[in-house]
Order: C-alpha cells, then structure tokens, then sequence
C-alpha cells in the first residue's frame, strides 16, 4: 500500500501499518518538513477545549492517553528520544475580562469533569516564578503535556525505516484506477501498483489527479506563524507550557521556549511576516517579561489542515482504496497515535473503531464542496 505525504500523520500511520506486516511504500519529497515541523508540539485537549466540540475532545483524550505507550514504543522501535514531557500547562488571563473568560471556561471544564485547578494570581507565580505580576489568574491543567514534535518526527522516521517502510523522495501527481485505486503515479514517473492508498497530504489532500471530486477531503491552509527564543542570561525555566489570550509559550528541555502561534485564513502564503514576529513577541513579553532578553533564534511558518468543521477527517473515502487521513488542524500532533490506531485497525482488520465513527470524512460528502 502506499501512504501519500510524510508528516505526523502519514508517518505514523506508514509505521504502524508496517508493524502489522503491511508493506508500505512512504511518497513524499519532503518529508517531515510542513505543518508537522513547525508545531509547537502542545498535547493538549483539555487546555484547548471548545464550545460544542465535546466529541473531538474525546477522541483528543484519548490520543492523550495514548501518548506514553505510544512513546514507548517509537523510542523502542527507532533507538532515538521522542522528546515527551509531561510539564502540564498552565493557561494565564492578564486582566478582569480575561480572567472572566477563564472563570467561564473552568467551569465549562469541571462540567465535562476535566482535571483542572483554579489557581489565584500568586498561586500561578509562585508555580511559575518568571510570571509578570500583572497575572490575574490562571487554570492548570496537569495533564496536558507537550512533545518536541521535530524530535518526534525524526523518530518516526527511524521507526519506519527500521520498520521496513519504502520511502520514495517524490511527489504523487495521480492515482490510477476507474473503479478502485490501481496504482500510484508519481511526479517523476515512477508507477507503484496498490490497491490501498493513504491520502496524508495535510493542507495538500484537497487536490489529487485521478480521484472523483467528491471522494477528496474538503481541506484547507490555515496559516500559522510560530518564533523560538533562548534565553541569553540564566533565568527561572518555565517548567509548564504557558497559554495566554492571544500567545503561547512551550518550554523545551534545552532552554529553548516556543512562541506561538498566529491562525491566518491566507491560503498557501508560508511568508513570515514582521507584524506577526511583533504580536508574538509582544504577547509573549506580557506574560513572560524575560523575553525581552531572549535570543530570537527562529522563524518559521506551517500550513494547518483545516477542514469544513475544524476536526480530522480519518477513514474510507467514497472511492475505492483510498482512505483519508488529514484535516487534524491544531492537533495533528496530538491526534496522531488515534489516526494511526484507527487507520491500522481499518486496514488490518476492516474496522473503524467506534471513536473515530463521528470523524469519517463522509459526514461532508452531501454538502456542496
Ligand atoms: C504554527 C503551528 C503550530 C501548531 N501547534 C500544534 C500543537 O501544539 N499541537 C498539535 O497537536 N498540533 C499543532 N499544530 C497542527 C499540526 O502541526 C498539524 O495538524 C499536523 O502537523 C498535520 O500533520 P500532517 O501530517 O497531516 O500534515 P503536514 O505535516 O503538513 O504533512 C503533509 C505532508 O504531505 C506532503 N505532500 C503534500 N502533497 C503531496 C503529494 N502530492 N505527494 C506526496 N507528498 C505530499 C508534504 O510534503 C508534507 O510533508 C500546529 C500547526 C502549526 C502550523
């Protein structure tokens, strides 16, 4: 079978796939180097909760949980650190109507009996020491942790190399077959004969020569802009990923601290721009002053996979042999360990686990496109 795009996504499910005994060949002429690059890496369903979205929360929760053994077994199966922490994280409000909102949303997450705690202004500093003093409140979140998602990847990598994988440094350009996928044709030429193909593209699964418009994802770029400091005097390490209103900031275990993220509807443009570096730091600073004395030390800028109603679209496809995994949006890194279980578990053994049902991409195969 052939697995189309190399990220999080496709990744992890061409190592899983592989370690069932599938022979899986990985297309992709830059692998590991889109969304999945630039992530901050934030394993966090609870932090993130929204609104009327309670059935993405479970299966989040659930990836979540899936993360430790998942760990396990990759550092197992590649030789290479996966970089997971379990720092926790801690969301901060820096006025009255922020703290209003977090007032609000805590009690929406005690309601879905979520593990949360409502921490006072000092409470929070007192956790995190490099706090400003105009912190007002905050919710922590224990259980929300953080991976270094280029530490993941490489790994992953390995696994599937070890694992077996075959990886063609290409671009699929088509696929072949009137009935039922055939065969795979890539940009070079190259024809590899399948009859199951995995369409992981991210922000790129819209659009794939050779299959009918309505068994294509409905998927789209969401610009996300992200920085990175390190700090250039000793200060207090942050020891949780912090998230602010409109910043976060995801500590690394080596000094460096992520600064993330814009979300911009601005299609395929990966420019990064000095108004975004500027709101950023900006933010940043508000929460954390020491970032005014930090190294800014990257740039970077990735392409989320939105879909229709911002949740993943994982399983069959209205044409035959495709599957479809894409459309994880802000949590492919998190959602990566269910993707790969349930495309496994659909191709291995025919079945789509019941938590994945609500999130088949054929919920939007009645709606215009
Ligand atoms: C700034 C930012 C911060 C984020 N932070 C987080 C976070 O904290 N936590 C979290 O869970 N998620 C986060 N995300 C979201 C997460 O990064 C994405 O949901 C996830 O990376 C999507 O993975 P993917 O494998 O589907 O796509 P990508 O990583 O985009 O990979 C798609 C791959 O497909 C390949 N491809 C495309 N077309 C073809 C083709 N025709 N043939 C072969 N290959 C092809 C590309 O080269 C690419 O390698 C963030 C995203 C951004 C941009």
């Amino acid at each position: 079978m052939v697995v189309v795009g190399g990220g999080v996504i496709g990744l992890s499910a061409a190592w899983k796939l592989a370690d069932r005994g599938v022979s899986v060949t990985l297309v992709d002429d830059r692998p590991g180097e889109a969304a999945s690059w630039a992530a901050a890496g934030m394993l966090a369903p609870v932090t993130e909760v929204h609104y009327g979205e309670e059935p993405l929360l479970a299966l989040a929760r659930t990836s979540a949980d899936l993360y430790p053994q998942f760990v396990d077994d990759l550092e197992r199966a590649s030789g290479l650190p996966a970089g997971y922490s379990r720092s926790g994280t801690l969301a901060v409000a820096l006025d009255a109507d922020e703290n209003a909102v977090l007032k609000e949303l805590h009690l929406f997450q005690l309601r879905l009996g979520l593990e949360v705690e409502r921490m006072k202004s000092a409470a929070c500093r007192d956790l995190e020491p490099g706090l400003s003093s105009s912190v007002r409140g905050g919710i922590l979140v224990p259980g929300d942790h953080q991976i270094d998602n280029r530490l993941l990847l490489a790994a992953l990598r390995a696994a599937c190399e070890h694992g077996g994988v075959h990886f063609v440094n290409d671009r699929v350009a088509e696929l072949n077959g009137r009935e039922a996928v055939e065969e795979a044709v890539t940009e070079d030429g190259v024809r590899i004969r399948c009859r199951t193909v995995v369409l992981a593209a991210g922000c790129w699964s819209g659009s794939l020569k050779g299959v009918p418009e309505q068994a294509l994802p409905p998927v789209r770029p969401v610009k996300g802009q992200i920085l990175q400091v390190r700090p250039l005097h000793p200060v207090p390490p942050l020891e949780h990923s912090i998230r602010g209103t409109d910043a976060y900031l995801v500590p690394r275990g080596d000094g460096r601290v992520v600064v993330g993220a814009t979300v911009e509807e601005l299609g395929f443009d990966t420019r990064v721009t000095a108004g975004a570096v500027y709101e950023l730091l900006r933010a940043a600073r508000r929460m954390v002053p020491s970032v005014d004395d930090m190294e800014l030390i990257e740039t970077s800028c990735g392409l989320r996979p939105g879909s229709p109603d911002n949740a993943p679209m994982i399983g069959p496809s209205a044409h035959d042999g495709l599957v479809i995994a894409t459309g994880h949006y802000r949590n492919g890194i998190l959602l990566a360990p269910v993707t790969a279980d349930a495309l496994s578990a659909f191709i291995c053994d025919g079945e789509l686990p019941e938590n994945v049902a609500p999130f088949t991409p054929q919920r939007f195969s009645r709606r215009p496109r």
